[in-house]
């Protein structure tokens, strides 16, 4: 790994080459899956208000990732990519601690709800992944103290994996992505026009739709749907080319 390619940080970000330390003092394998950590109070001082970066997890999480995707290992190249990402991740969670202290005191951070968790991790996903929706509905659902809440996701994970399956080939709409990515871009796509064009409205008031109730059921209803500017993008769906009725 070429570690000139990463921003060279000191101080607010700490890059270690093993693992968490609570790996080592446990011995519990789930430590060995921890990618970063922002920590207002560290039991080191020093580590205090800083970005923790494990490459031992990183490279843990990708190597799983890449051969259940890919059947291979990450690259290098997709290794530092991956260290960029959990920086901006744990700066997310940093940035939060900043506009809200209060909640991240120790005495807080004892008694928060499963919802808090999931809060300050959507927080942190969004600043990550920015509007790939379908890459911070999928991390949430995989992410230990924010998955029995990401529970609420799952429809929309469903309907974008059957609408953009894995043998989705669809190039020429993505420019020069590939593979997977090439996949994670269309899903990201279509969850994006489906959440744009479709809400929900209450007494408490405009929703977007996350229980997937109204998706188009055919390209024709998806070309309705996303408009004239995405109808080669609606026709590449898996969809049948009209809703079939008997
Ligand atoms: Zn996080």
């Amino acid at each position: 790994m070429n570690w000139f390619n990463i921003l060279k940080l000191r101080g607010d970000v700490n890059i270690s080459t093993d693992h968490h330390p609570m790996y080592y003092e446990t011995g519990h394998p789930q430590f060995k899956y921890v990618a970063g950590q922002y920590m207002p109070e560290h039991p080191r001082p020093h580590l205090s208000h800083s970005v923790n970066v494990y490459l031992g997890g990183v490279r843990r999480i990708l190597e799983i990732k890449y051969q259940m995707e890919h059947g291979r290992k990450p690259t290098e190249r997709e290794l530092e990519e991956a260290v960029k990402e959990t920086i901006i991740h744990e700066a997310g969670h940093a940035a939060h601690h900043h506009i809200e202290p209060d909640r991240f005191t120790m005495e807080n951070m004892e008694s928060r709800t499963p919802k808090d968790a999931f809060e300050e991790e959507l927080i942190a996903f969004t600043v990550q992944y920015k509007d790939r929706i379908y890459e911070i509905y999928q991390s949430l659902s995989q992410h230990p103290n924010a998955a029995m809440e990401a529970k609420i996701f799952a429809p929309a994970i469903k309907w974008a994996e059957k609408v953009v399956p894995n043998d989705y080939n669809y190039r020429r709409l993505f420019g020069n992505k590939w593979g997977m990515d090439l996949v994670y871009a269309a899903r990201n796509k279509v969850l994006l026009l489906y959440l744009q064009s479709v809400k929900t409205s209450s007494d408490l008031g405009v929703f977007t739709d996350l229980t997937m109730s109204q998706v188009p059921k055919s390209k024709k209803e998806a070309v309705e749907m996303f408009g004239p500017k995405n109808e080669e993008f609606a026709r590449s769906l898996r969809l049948p080319a009209v809703k079939r009725s008997w």
